[in-house]
């Protein structure tokens, strides 16, 4: 994945205040073979990572994350500013009702969209009204009325068995529909050809004429990967639209066809559709959508619990103790770190998330988190001489610490000898002696 290769690429480097040119090349190079693997198309790739490759030049290094995490936070960044940063929500009109046009290639999932957004549109509480515009099919309407009837929703079309309809006449006939019995909102299905087709664009621009839409809406197959961008062109010059619809996500898709349209057209994907049952559906996210294309969820969840507990301050002094300047590392410092990586979540959590820690694996899942709540209990019990300077922690000092706590002798003893098995630890990583934990703080 791109995760253990960008960990195999970083393996040498920490500590530096800004990334190299040579890093940010092997990155971008990485990067580059995970895009292409998504599917995205390659002239968008080459784009996206020219824009990653001078962010990262830009980029402080963070004392939070290791170079690997923060190039892997910038490429996510800029995908997910890409992808339209915050998800946009139907413009209703002021004046209903709300005219919403389907288009797309045939088979791309408008029809079932189509079903989908009436039931959503009816859980947010308004009435949607579905117009049959596909005409060209045989089974079109007929199609599209069972989806009414499963979602629940009135379906205005031609005369039953009349497949030879004006779908310009039935958009126009509609919307007087609409406003007669009240629907607020209207949803058109129109017809799709397999490939991009002159006259089938120009029906869609017919009726977009006579219903003026409130959203137009491009409707695309998450699958057809590089085709994408073609597909998406032609329409945004054929019909224009306002915003996109991606589906059958459910599939194995990993998503490139959504950075390439988005780059491409500049448009906002609205809706992401997930399956063929008509709950399969959602609002767009895109900073799932990035995590998806990069393949690499936990680790990006990771990185952003990092972000938000590291106390840059106090982890700097931590590592000036380690590395013996500014005092000694004590207790304190020990409790501090121990507590600022628990924030992260269960401890055995943080550590299944970094690539590499397979090998460790037993060990991670017998970490019982209760022994840190009683780790913190004992050194809460000192005297705060006792935690600057554990040397000082004789005998009598353990049995009143113990009896402080609630816990045995034996448990402060234990404590003890590790605290400073791992300084000694700590130190030798701190001053790079050891190849210790890819930049977590604290550890
Ligand atoms: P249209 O030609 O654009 O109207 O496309 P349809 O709505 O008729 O869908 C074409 C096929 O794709 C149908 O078999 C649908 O059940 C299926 N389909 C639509 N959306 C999805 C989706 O999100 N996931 C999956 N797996 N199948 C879908
Ligand atoms: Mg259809």
């Amino acid at each position: 994945t791109l995760q253990d290769r960008l960990a195999a690429t970083f393996k040498n480097l920490r500590g530096k205040g800004r990334l190299t040119e040579a890093d940010i090349d092997a990155t971008a190079r990485e990067i580059r073979v995970a895009l292409l693997e998504a599917d995205v198309n390659l002239a968008v790739v080459k784009d996206f990572v020219a824009a990653v490759k001078q962010r990262a030049r830009e980029t402080e290094l963070s004392g939070a994350l290791n170079p690997g995490q923060q190039v892997i936070k910038i490429v996510n960044d800029e995908l997910v500013e890409i992808l339209g940063g915050e998800t946009r929500l139907l413009r209703f009109a002021k004046r209903p009702p709300t005219v919403i046009m389907l288009a797309g290639l045939q088979g791309a999932g408008k029809t079932t969209l189509a079903g989908k957004l009436a039931l959503w549109l009816k859980s947010e509480g308004r009435s949607p009204l579905l117009v049959a515009c596909d005409l060209q099919r045989p089974n079109a309407v007929n199609q599209l009325q069972v989806v009414g009837q499963r979602a629940g929703v009135q379906v205005f079309a031609p005369e039953p068995g009349n497949g030879t309809g004006d779908p310009v006449a039935v958009a126009k006939a509609s919307i007087a529909e609409a406003e007669r019995r009240l629907f607020d909102v209207v949803i058109v299905d129109t017809a799709g050809r397999l490939g991009v087709d002159a006259e089938l664009m120009q029906q869609a621009a017919d009726i977009r004429d006579a219903v003026s839409p409130d959203e137009i809406l491009f409707v695309v197959d998450a699958m057809i990967g590089q085709d994408a961008v073609n597909t998406a062109n032609a329409f945004a010059e054929g019909v224009g639209f306002d915003g996109v619809v991606l589906t059958k996500l459910d599939g194995d898709a990993r998503g490139g066809a959504a950075l390439s349209i988005a780059r491409v057209t500049g448009s906002p994907i609205m809706f992401a559709s997930n399956g063929e049952q008509l709950k399969d559906f959602d609002v767009f996210h895109p900073d799932r959508m990035a995590s998806r294309i990069l393949g690499m969820g936990d680790m990006l969840t990771l990185i952003e619990q990092a972000e938000k507990t590291f106390d840059a301050e106090s982890s700097a002094k931590a590592a000036a103790k380690l590395t013996g300047q500014g005092g000694e590392f004590g207790l304190a410092d020990f409790l501090q770190q121990m507590q600022m990586v628990r924030k992260m979540g269960p401890l055995s959590k943080i550590f299944g998330m970094l690539p590499g820690m397979g090998e460790i694996k037993d060990q991670i899942n017998n970490i019982d988190e209760r022994d840190v709540d009683r780790i913190e209990a004992i050194i809460h019990s000192m005297t705060p001489a006792e935690r600057d300077n554990p040397k000082i922690i004789d005998g009598s000092r353990r049995a009143r610490i113990a009896k402080g706590s609630g816990v045995e002798v034996s448990e402060v003893n234990g404590l003890v000898n590790r605290f400073f098995e791992a300084r000694k630890m700590m130190t030798s990583m701190a001053s790079g002696k050891m190849p210790g934990m890819p930049g977590l703080p604290g550890m």
